[in-house]
């Protein structure tokens, strides 16, 4: 699978020439001239059976190969035995904009005799990039804050034109409070037109039916109407139906495109006419990256994180959500937060009692104050 080829560079940052256009230099709905200035910086996760081209869109969506063909790889007694996890960084420049991608891989996933488990290493994983970031919010200096959560999981679901698997089924319902699923229909050039539109429908019923949460990108009335009904004709696609190819082929008129040819013609990854691949790109690179982010910050993880508190015993008051307004919201989450952080470190040994101290006395002043947010 994967593994050899991310080998190579699993341990450093690759700078790699973009051999076409991406999106993420020209960002209308994101513009957030820090990011501009200090690059872009986005960790999606990839899981999928083998084979389902899992590589190959990778290279496709970022216009550059971050994976190596891996033609006549056979494989070897190394072929690992449970799912692995695998990060591959790149960086990758637009009309001097910088996105520093970092793509999870996760081979062998599904590939087993025995796949009941195929999902735990993989939620372990996501966890662990929570417990990093927890840890670091919890150091007095969060000025050197590393991200390193995922913010998108692009999931492959095998073109079969039936239902969803059992294991796609318990692979997303694992797995969808801890990060933004984003489903996909591999090699869409398998199945017919009819067969894709039938196929997307029965996915999504049995999501539904499921009570599985894919990602939901929001919609703002205050946009303008062209981003809206950009965003609408992004989200009526899902699960996008997808084409790889990181080769040109040569249409009946002569042009050279990315793509796939087929006695019959040529499906183009980059008509949308032909697949949904443009699409996709332009949610996760151009109008959605920000919100992926914001979602994964301010639910995804807050959730956990609430969740991990309780667990070590730190009760929290149901009602202190009551809803006022937005601004007082923010302040007693902020406050809550506070509490949440004073709590966790009293538990904590001698190493943070100083910080401790810090804390609250800080809190103190904040309550002499006077401000009370809670009713
Ligand atoms: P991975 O194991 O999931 O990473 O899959 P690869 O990207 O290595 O692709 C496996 C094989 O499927 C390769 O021979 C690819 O050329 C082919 N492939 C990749 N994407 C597509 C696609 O969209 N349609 C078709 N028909 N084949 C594809």
């Amino acid at each position: 699978g994967l593994v050899s080829g991310i080998k190579a560079g699993m341990n450093g940052v690759i700078k790699k020439a973009l051999q076409g256009y991406v999106g993420f230099a020209n960002l209308p709905n994101q513009v957030h001239r820090k990011s501009v200035k200090k690059g872009f910086h986005f960790t999606v996760m990839i899981v999928g059976e083998s084979g389902l081209g899992k590589s190959t869109l990778v290279n496709t969506l970022f216009g550059t190969t971050l994976y190596p063909k891996k033609d006549n790889v056979e494989p070897t007694d190394e072929t690992p035995k449970t799912v692995e996890i695998q990060s591959l960084s790149a960086e990758i420049e637009e009309n001097g904009v910088k996105l520093r991608l970092t793509v999870v891989d996760t081979p062998g996933f599904g590939d087993f005799v025995n796949n009941e488990e195929s999902w735990k290493p993989i939620l372990d994983n996501i966890e662990a990039r929570f417990d990093a970031y927890l840890e670091q919010e919890n150091r007095v200096n969060r000025r050197k804050m590393v991200d390193n959560r995922v913010h998108a999981c692009i999931y492959f679901i095998a073109p079969t034109g039936h239902s969803l698997k059992p294991l796609d089924v318990e692979f997303m319902r694992r797995l969808h409070t801890k990060v933004n699923l984003i489903p996909v229909i591999a090699k869409s050039d398998t199945l017919t037109e009819d067969e894709i539109k039938q196929f997307k429908q029965r996915i999504l019923d049995d999501i539904k039916f499921h009570n599985i949460q894919i990602y939901q990108a929001p919609q703002y009335e205050y946009d303008d109407p062209e981003t809206i009904a950009e965003n609408k004709e992004i989200i009526n696609k899902i699960p996008f139906a997808i084409v790889g190819s990181d080769r040109e082929v040569e249409r009946d008129d002569g042009k050279k495109v990315r793509g796939r040819k087929y006695p019959w013609g040529v499906i183009e990854v980059d008509n949308p006419d032909h697949c949904d691949f443009v699409k996709l790109r332009q949610m996760l690179i151009r109008t959605h990256m920000e919100e992926l982010k914001e979602y994964t910050s301010d639910v995804l993880y807050e959730n956990y994180r609430s969740e991990k508190l309780e667990s070590m015993g730190v009760q929290q008051d149901p009602t202190v959500f009551k809803e006022v307004n937005p601004l007082a919201k923010m302040e007693e989450e902020r406050q809550l937060h506070e509490v949440k952080l004073q709590k966790m470190e009293n538990e904590m040994k001698s190493v943070f009692q100083q910080k401790v101290a810090e804390k609250e006395s800080k809190l103190k002043q904040t309550k002499k104050k006077g401000f009370s947010f809670n009713k």
